[in-house]
């Protein structure tokens, strides 16, 4: 049997989920239209995003360019970021912004077409639509389309691989140019993506006279393999081995880049020996296949591993998939956050050493959280094994959607697990840390990232490859599928809140198998089906036979509160529990629980949680109510004082969920907490 699966489209599942639906309408009413007003720079006190500046300014070149007219070019002088001199007065015809801003827009593009597709739009469709016509109309004619270049000087294309996220962004033009496909038929932007990759296919190779180059920021091959996946063209997937299989190959290309600017400065070149060290921060330190250990740009590593995990799949690779399995390794068994945030330093904002996870100076970057998911997701695609499902949810339920707030139009770029307010207002080594949602970022890399993951999110809870279809995540939703050839709607009833599932099949002798998933976070999971009882297999109840209509599952999938502790090489957990209730990571909030969180206790031997509701942000969250201590806070005569029992006394500690935190004004927060 074969066991590679598909994600199931998105036109085939109608998600009625009170919680989940809750936070794609957010996504859809809120955060797509907010971003169209940041993408023009309409947000009033949000740093500009110059995005569709800069598309109106290269399309408008590409015009005076087609009548004959002349154009000079403002060289550009070696910023990562361009700001206009006087920001009332900008020049209409330049490029701003930072050299990835392109992809702002391919990102918007693709969240708006996983959203068409489950919610047609009519007006939303149209603007799109302008847009991906502005896109296209801003290509050069040789297929090639990154504004910054375009608008500052063609001939550097290509010149800077390593951190000039050209090739970022012919990844995020092509996700963006699949999805739009999807969403409408139209094949405009598709071409423009096939236009471009061919472009860089024409200068970057091992063939005689291209750059043995691939990309700095890693997405190109995910998306490549999409548009493989969707055009059937092999050179596509030929082009991402390529960009794969050259990855930190010798002589180092990043390295002949660096010593290239090197030479203009009239200094030294560095070593190829140097290359290793330098470039593990682009996963570019050894070939891919090679690599054991996540380390580097947290994002980057998601994305690059994503690819990985893709190509291993559609080539039947073994080797590739070794290593995309100790990569996987790495990251959640030695280097995740319980939040399943990664990503433990901000310098570089990148994977530290394994097992350092600091809570108050976190990275934990959004769309690295955004990234895990992806690469769990091609994780199960492979192999499907509840153990991705269950990082892919915690990621998800956590991090990702901790990155936006609850009313849609403010977010976190940096997900700490321990907050304090006026730490972060004034000290620097914590810049990097925001206690409030803020409305927009310059470099606006996350907002996009969540809006364009939760619009696609039924691609994974349900993947199939026509013998068994897969419910990785649960969501109430009507998914359709064909099972042994005939169609099979699976009507899964909103409950899993509660602990229970229920699953409707409707079908006339669909044959093969329905597989749900046990969570990992339930104890007692238990189930019954019309058609027995199953088989458990990797984590995942298997129900086969002929499917017909009045045919069910039902799976009872109770939450509770449970204690976990941190590996013991994690110092900064040591003597400290956080709580869990089903999925959610929970949090102690100055809000319920007053200044000084670090003097709450909690008694993991005798949790005694008590469960209740309440409505945060428009949507009812369990909240917990748990048996702790609270010690006094005394006045004590000097910093240091003979050490004596700190009087304390029996309190209910308040605990929310992780994601929710920030939503009720400013104030301390606190995942880990001590104990008795
Ligand atoms: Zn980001």
């Amino acid at each position: 049997m074969k066991t590679y699966t598909t994600p199931l489209g998105l036109r085939q599942v109608r998600v009625t989920d009170a919680f989940w639906k809750h936070e794609m309408e957010l996504v859809r009413t809120r955060m797509i239209p907010y971003q169209w007003e940041a993408l023009n720079d309409r947000i009033p006190g949000a740093a500009p995003s110059w995005c569709v500046h800069n598309f109106r300014a290269a399309a408008r070149l590409q015009a005076r360019r087609r009548a004959g007219e002349p154009w000079t070019y403002e060289v550009w002088k070696g910023t990562f970021e361009t700001l206009p001199r006087d920001g009332e007065d900008p020049d209409q015809d330049t490029f701003y912004g930072f050299v990835f801003q392109d992809s702002d827009m391919y990102k918007w593009l693709e969240a708006v077409s996983y959203s068409l597709m489950q919610h047609p739009d009519a007006e939303l469709e149209k603007t799109a639509s302008e847009m991906a016509e502005l896109v296209c109309s801003a290509q050069d004619p040789d297929g090639y389309l990154d504004t910054f270049y375009i608008l500052k000087n063609r001939k550097g294309a290509f010149s800077n691989l390593k951190d000039h996220h050209e090739l970022y962004c012919l990844g995020h033009l092509t996700e963006a140019a699949v999805a739009w496909h999807q969403a409408t038929g139209k094949t405009n932007l598709l071409e423009t993506a096939e236009r471009f990759a061919d472009c860089v296919a024409e200068h970057i190779g091992l063939e005689e006279g291209k750059k043995p180059g691939y990309p700095g920021h890693e997405i190109a091959e995910m998306a490549l393999l999409r548009l493989y996946e969707e055009t059937g063209e092999e050179r596509f997937l030929k082009q991402c081995r390529y960009f794969l299989d050259q990855r930190g190959q010798k002589p180092h290309v990043f390295l002949k880049e660096v010593n290239l600017e090197r030479a203009e400065k009239e200094e030294k070149p560095l070593p190829e020996e140097d290359a290793a060290k330098l470039f593990a921060y682009y996963q570019a330190h050894e070939p891919v296949r090679q690599q054991r250990e996540a380390v580097g740009h947290a994002v980057r590593a998601m994305y690059l591993y994503s690819g990985m995990a893709d190509l291993a799949r559609l080539d039947g690779d073994e080797e590739m998939a070794r290593a995309c399995e100790e990569l996987w390794k790495s990251t959640t068994r030695d280097k995740m956050y319980i939040t399943g945030g990664v990503g433990g330093t901000h310098v570089g904002e990148a994977f530290s050493r394994r097992f350092d996870l600091p809570n108050d100076t976190a990275y934990s970057e959004t769309c690295a959280a955004v990234g895990l998911v992806f690469f769990a997701r091609r994780m199960l695609q492979m192999h499907p094994r509840s153990e991705y499902a269950d990082v892919m949810e915690r990621a998800l339920i956590n991090t990702v959607l901790a990155g936006m707030a609850m009313d849609g139009q403010s977010f976190f770029y940096v997900n700490p697990l321990e907050v304090d307010p006026e730490a972060c207002r004034t000290d620097k080594r914590l810049n990097h840390v925001k206690h409030v949602r803020q409305k927009w970022f310059g470099c606006a890399c996350c907002p996009p990232n969540v809006a364009r993951l939760l619009s696609s999110l039924p691609q994974y809870a349900f993947t199939a490859n026509g013998e068994a279809v897969y419910v990785h995540l649960y969501m109430a939703s009507d998914a359709e599928t064909m099972l042994g050839g005939k169609p099979l709607c699976l009507h899964v009833r909103d409950g899993w809140m509660q602990g229970r599932v229920h699953i409707d099949i409707e079908s006339d002798g669909a044959q093969g198998d329905i597989c749900v998933r046990l969570p990992g976070w339930c104890a007692d999971p238990s189930w019954k089906s019309t058609k027995g009882s199953g088989t458990v297999r990797d984590g995942y109840v298997v129900f086969s036979g002929e499917w017909k209509a009045g045919d069910s599952l039902d799976l009872e999938l109770p939450f509770s509160a449970v204690c976990l502790e941190a590996d013991w090489r994690v110092r900064e957990d040591a003597g400290k529990a956080a709580v869990q209730y089903g999925p959610f990571v929970m949090c102690t909030e100055e809000k319920d629980n007053g200044h000084y969180l670090h003097m709450l206790k909690i008694t993991p031997d005798s949790l005694d949680a008590r469960v209740e509701k309440q409505t945060i942000g428009g949507i009812e969250l369990p909240v917990l109510q748990v048996r702790g201590k609270k010690l006094a806070q005394e006045e004590t005569a000097a910093l240091y004082t003979p050490w004596k029992k700190q009087p304390e006394e029996d309190t209910r500690v308040t605990m929310v969920p992780y994601f929710a935190w920030g939503n009720r004004g400013e104030g301390e927060m606190r995942v880990w907490q001590r104990t008795e």
